[in-house]
């Protein structure tokens, strides 16, 4: 007997699905629309293109005909770990190539973690973590910080974590965390501590001098952010040899593509050009902070390529937010946090597309 779509009566694959899976709700990205005309400040993404000699490494990658795409990929990613290990100062063993942040993550996440081994994550952070966990059965301890940024960093090394993700600078707040408490939560963390450094770059600091003191530190790196390659799919982890030969044993065999591998390996060696993107965002930041800040707007003191802002009451989040996409533009909310719950999350455009956004938001909150 078969039901109009052609399944047997009866059939449930939710229940046939591992209990992990089917008690978890699945990930919220941000919302990619598909129609043109938006002002995207909701994903972090960065207005800029890639450094032409990202662009030229694809075309040759692809060449005229795209005949290589026939061959499978170098399986290590090896050009993009070498390319990593010298950015970063390291030797390629230190490097683990990733089809994004999100799959070195997931890695981290299966290797170090299962019922019996819980995760931790600081609270509000990404909330991507808390899925993964979830997936793969493991418990997450949630060590709370405040609107400031602040935690406490004693919680964290004794949260009973065997994996703990610190994310830094903060997402979504934006605040940094001083690198002494890295350090010091590094020193006495027993598990493996994840620095989440996709961020990192509009700071101008990180965790990397940590790798040679602590073997059970792990940073992780993305490219969709200060590379401007989020539509490629391509990140890294850094951290001790022993630890990312753990990590390569449970990934994919080939889990980045050949066009990603050769941007990826291209942007590392783009310098100049990035330095000049992250300068002219870093920029926009401050005067739309400034500007919102004159406004009458709380805006957390940001080291990422993102603000967080809350209008002055009584104008609300939500009401900005309804207003603001009324006028196709997207940002950011997220209500169900009570710590973010009266601010938005407003991503870094290029100069235009910040003056366009504050002049609207200044008129959503006046109204
Ligand atoms: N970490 C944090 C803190 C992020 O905000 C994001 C982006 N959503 C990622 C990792 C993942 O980045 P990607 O998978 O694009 O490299």
């Amino acid at each position: 007997m078969n039901d109009t779509s052609g399944h047997a009566l009866g059939f449930d694959a939710g229940a046939l699905a591992s209990a992990a899976i089917a008690s978890q709700p699945a990930y919220a990205p941000g919302e990619q629309p598909s129609d043109g005309g938006w002002l995207k400040l909701n994903t972090n993404e960065n207005p800029f293109p890639p450094a032409p000699a990202v662009v030229e490494a694809v075309r040759r990658e692809l060449g005229e005909t795209g005949a290589s795409l026939r061959l499978y990929p170098s399986p290590g990613s090896n050009a993009l770990r070498e390319a990593a290990a010298r950015f970063h100062g390291l030797t390629p063993g230190n490097v683990l190539a990733g089809n994004g942040s999100d799959d070195v993550l997931n890695l981290l996440v299966r290797a170090f973690s299962d019922s019996s081994k819980p995760c931790g994550m600081l609270d509000p952070s990404y909330s991507l973590y808390t899925v993964l966990a979830g997936l793969n059965g493991a418990r997450m301890m949630a060590v709370p910080v405040d609107i400031e940024g602040r935690f406490d960093a004693d919680a964290v090394s004794g949260c009973g974590a065997n994996l703990f993700f610190l994310t830094n600078p903060n997402a979504p707040l934006g605040v940094a965390i001083p690198q002494e408490t890295v350090r010091a939560i590094a020193a006495r963390f027993p598990g493996i501590l994840v620095v989440d450094e996709a961020y990192a770059p509009f700071s101008g600091a990180d965790a990397v001098p940590l790798l040679r003191e602590f073997p059970n530190v792990v940073i992780t790196r993305t490219f969709s952010k200060a590379y401007s390659l989020a539509g490629l799919r391509v990140g890294y982890a850094l951290g001790a040899p022993e630890v990312i030969a753990l990590l390569d044993r449970v990934r994919d065999s080939y889990n980045l593509d050949r066009l990603a591998q050769a941007a990826g390996a291209a942007a590392l060696g783009a310098r100049d050009y990035y330095a000049g993107v992250i300068e002219a965002i870093r920029l926009a930041r401050d005067q739309t902070t400034d500007r919102l800040r004159a406004s009458g707007w709380r805006v957390l003191p940001s080291q990422a390529n993102f603000i967080l802002a809350a209008p002055p009451p009584p104008a609300t989040a939500a009401g900005v937010f309804a207003a603001l996409k009324s006028r196709k533009i997207l940002v950011r909310h997220f209500p169900r946090h009570p710590v973010t719950a009266p601010f938005l999350r407003i991503s870094i455009g290029s100069p235009e597309e910040m003056r366009r956004f504050a002049t609207a938001a200044l008129e959503a909150a006046a109204i």
